[in-house]
């Protein structure tokens, strides 16, 4: 297949006896695109590799990382509520996966776990690929949870300034302290409300939705509040995908600003992984493919 063609995300690749293994663990793992994405990736590249679904309890965590070791797999991807458990469970971090306090992949290196964090690379490449540069910009993060961190951790590498706002204020202070000595960007934090909204967003080029306010089934809910203008040269960048456009990237694009949906995060965060643990290139439109495929069918 070339990578041009649309994948069937539900072919069952062949498994042979020397085919590599990754997968997903997680608590649930049932609504992942994770495995259709990554085995449409490796039909495309004709890789001996497959991708697996590895339902993990909490409690068996520790197990299961041995188990990715002692089994033989080449690495796995991690998510809710691992990702911040598998800190103290590898061998070593990278300086990603260490600053932003949680693993998304781990790579399995020589009986070595290697643990990172494809979050805010992905966050990075999605949003230059929809069109915004984010080099010297004055961005607003809403939300200060474990994909916010990925994304002060990615913009801070680059913006002139990033304002994290959070329901729970305290959070978001925590947060800019955090991350304050290891990024050079200007940090500032404050709660998500009207005036200190107002006073960030006249200021922002870049809007972040890092909160999971306005996601399926709640897609009438905006993290925006509605008596604050979005400003209209910002652009808008929501890491919903579900639905595709949430009631913040109307509200953007009503005042005239650009706006993209969290789908291309997902794809290049798996990108990362697919090229760390094989080296090779990612198919990122097989990937976008599959992806929206398994969405169409929710
Ligand atoms: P999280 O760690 O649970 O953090 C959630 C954040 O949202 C917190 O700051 C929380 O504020 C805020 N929040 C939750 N409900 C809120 C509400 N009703 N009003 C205002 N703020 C609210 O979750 P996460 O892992 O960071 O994920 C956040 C979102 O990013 C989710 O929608 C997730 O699906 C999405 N995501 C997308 C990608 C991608 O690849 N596109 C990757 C990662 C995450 P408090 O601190 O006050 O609770």
């Amino acid at each position: 297949m070339t990578e041009n063609e649309t994948p069937s995300p539900l072919r069952v690749p062949v498994i042979l006896a020397h085919s590599r293994v990754v997968g997903l663990i997680g608590w649930p793992v049932e609504h992942s695109v994770s495995p259709p994405m990554h085995n449409a990736a490796f039909e495309a590249l004709g890789l001996d590799w497959c991708y697996v679904p590895l339902p993990v309890r909490p409690r068996r965590l520790r197990e299961a990382v041995e188990g990715v070791r002692a089994l033989g797999l080449c690495g796995v991807n991690a998510t809710v509520p691992h990702k911040q458990a598998l800190l103290p469970l590898v061998d070593e971090l990278t300086p990603a996966a260490e600053t932003i306090g949680a693993v998304n992949t781990l790579i399995v290196e020589e009986d070595e776990l290697l643990g990172h964090n494809t979050d805010a690379g992905g966050f990075m490449r999605a949003l230059r690929e929809a069109g915004f540069p984010p080099d010297g910009c004055t961005a607003l993060v809403l939300g200060a949870g474990g994909a916010a961190r990925a994304v002060v951790y990615a913009l801070g590498g680059v913006a002139e300034r990033v304002t994290v706002l959070n329901r729970t204020p305290r959070r978001a202070h925590d947060l800019v302290e955090d991350f304050q000595r290891r990024v050079p960007a200007h940090l500032a934090a404050g709660p998500l409300e009207g005036g200190v909204l107002s006073e960030a967003a006249s200021e922002a080029d870049l809007v972040v939705n890092a909160t999971p306010v306005g996601m399926w089934p709640e897609e009438d809910a905006s993290p925006w509040l509605e008596e604050v203008p979005f400003p209209p040269g910002a652009f808008c960048f929501d890491l919903i995908y579900n639905p595709r456009e949430t009631r913040l990237m109307r509200t953007a694009r009503t005042a005239g600003a650009g706006a993209s949906n969290g789908l291309g995060m997902l794809v290049h965060q798996g990108a990362e992984a697919f090229e760390r643990w094989t080296g090779r290139e990612a198919p990122v439109k097989v990937m976008y493919a599959a992806c929206e495929q398994v969405l169409e069918r929710e």
